[in-house]
């Protein structure tokens, strides 16, 4: 069935990416279609808190609440941070981090990946300028011969046209293969395990990281008093830990963690996420964005993945609006480079520093420790050196 009808922007992807962006361009008069293969399972607050979470930086927040989204979320279940703590196995320095430093109230919010984007769905529901098509899966896109849109060929035979296409369709974005884009690939050979444990000491609203040898080890702050690990190591290591009986592992974490809250005295069921670095080469084509993790995969050590998604999606949305204003062609070549141009570098330098970091710390050459230790607290001394990554890690 081919319509003739052709949307303003097609989104392929209704992960937490996806849907903000088509919130964010219906909210300013575009209309939009929103294609997902399947529906995000629903929240619900007697559910054990789900083990994806993530550290939402300042900016994401502050999208969320333009998007008015947050107040929800946040009165769901979120846990503010009001510190960051780094230290090193091998050597003394350490790196901290505190919101009243930046007058803040705190520097980020541990949400789970599922409540917001289950939020951002159901206020895409009931915004009446989105067209939700799910279950639906693209399987061939191309461009119209006169170039001023182009078309998605669904499974079942259906066909969509927009003046822009783009991908939001996660890591592995079939989209993205579709439509011809490389990717430059680093796989971490680790794992990223991540569980919700209990500790003797309360976590004081603090995330925490340590880094070890072969291994970081992330404690972020649940609202329940509970912390949320993300404990990232070599996949022989992930599949012996993730074998562990639990009173073997909350020992073995305990310790990892060098007793920092007391002893681990309880833990969820744990599950393990491969680690990768994955850039695209382009972000952009004729008629096509890339956003989100479609675009760029980086290490979870600094817990900024899908807070660079959310720069993606306020960045695109800014560019097509303003082309808009002038009543140019929102999804021109020109219009589209803006958006690359200023999102590519900014996720490559982002994903090369946290790559940079994971390699140095996994080394444990005992001048390159040394040297880490000295570069903590030289950051941790140095009170412009300190803005600078507080203000980065913020957005
Ligand atoms: C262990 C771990 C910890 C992390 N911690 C943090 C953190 O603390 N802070 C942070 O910012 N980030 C963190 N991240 C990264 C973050 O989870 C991702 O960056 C984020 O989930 C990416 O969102 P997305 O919407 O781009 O993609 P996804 O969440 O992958 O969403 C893609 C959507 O597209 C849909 N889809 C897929 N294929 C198709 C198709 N062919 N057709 C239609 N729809 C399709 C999927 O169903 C899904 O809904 C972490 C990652 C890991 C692995």
């Amino acid at each position: 069935m081919t319509s003739r009808r052709v949307a303003d922007v097609a989104i392929v992807g209704a992960g937490m990416v996806g849907a903000a962006l088509a919130l964010d361009l219906a909210r300013r008069g575009f209309e939009v279609v929103l294609v997902e293969s399947r529906a995000p399972a629903p929240w619900r607050v007697e559910d054990e808190v789900d083990l994806r979470v993530v550290a939402l930086a300042a900016s994401s927040i502050a999208l969320l609440r333009r998007l008015d989204v947050w107040t929800t979320i946040a009165s769901a279940r979120a846990s503010a941070y009001r510190r960051m703590y780094v230290w090193d196995a091998l050597a003394p320095g350490s790196l901290a981090f505190d919101a009243a430093d930046e007058s803040a109230s705190a520097l980020g919010y541990i949400v789970e990946n599922r409540l917001i984007q289950s939020v951002l769905w159901q206020a895409v529901e009931r915004h009446g300028g989105i067209e939700l098509r799910c279950p639906a899966r693209v399987v061939a896109s191309e461009v119209d011969d006169n170039g001023a849109a182009r078309t998605l060929a669904f499974e079942d035979g259906a066909q969509l046209r927009a003046r822009l296409v783009v991908a939001a369709d996660g890591a592995d974005s079939a989209l993205r293969g579709l439509l011809g884009i490389e990717t430059r690939d680093r796989d971490y050979a680790q794992r990223g395990i991540v569980a919700h444990v209990a500790h003797a000491r309360a976590h004081e609203a603090t995330a925490w990281q340590r880094f070890l040898p072969d291994a970081t080890l992330a404690f972020l702050p649940l609202a329940d008093g509970r912390s949320s690990i993300v404990w990232s190591v070599a996949n022989a290591e992930a599949e012996r830990l993730l074998a562990l009986e639990d009173e073997a592992f909350r020992v073995e974490l305990g310790a990892a963690f060098d007793f920092r809250l007391g002893a681990v005295t309880a833990t969820t069921q744990r599950a393990a996420f491969p680690l990768r670095l994955r850039l695209a080469e382009r972000y952009i084509g004729p008629r096509f964005a890339l956003v989100g993790d479609a675009a760029h995969v980086v290490h979870p050590l600094a817990g900024q993945g899908v807070n660079l998604g959310f720069r993606d999606t306020v960045e695109l949305a800014n560019a097509l609006d303003e082309a808009r204003e002038r009543k140019a062609d929102f999804a021109a070549e020109q219009i589209l480079r803006r958006y690359e141009r200023r999102r590519r570098s900014d996720n490559a330098m982002s994903a090369h520093a946290f790559d940079a970091i994971q390699r140095g710390f996994a080394s444990d050459n005992p001048a390159l420790a040394g040297l880490r230790g000295a570069g903590l607290a030289l950051v941790d001394r140095v009170a412009p050196l300190k803005r600078f990554f507080a203000h980065r890690a913020a957005g």
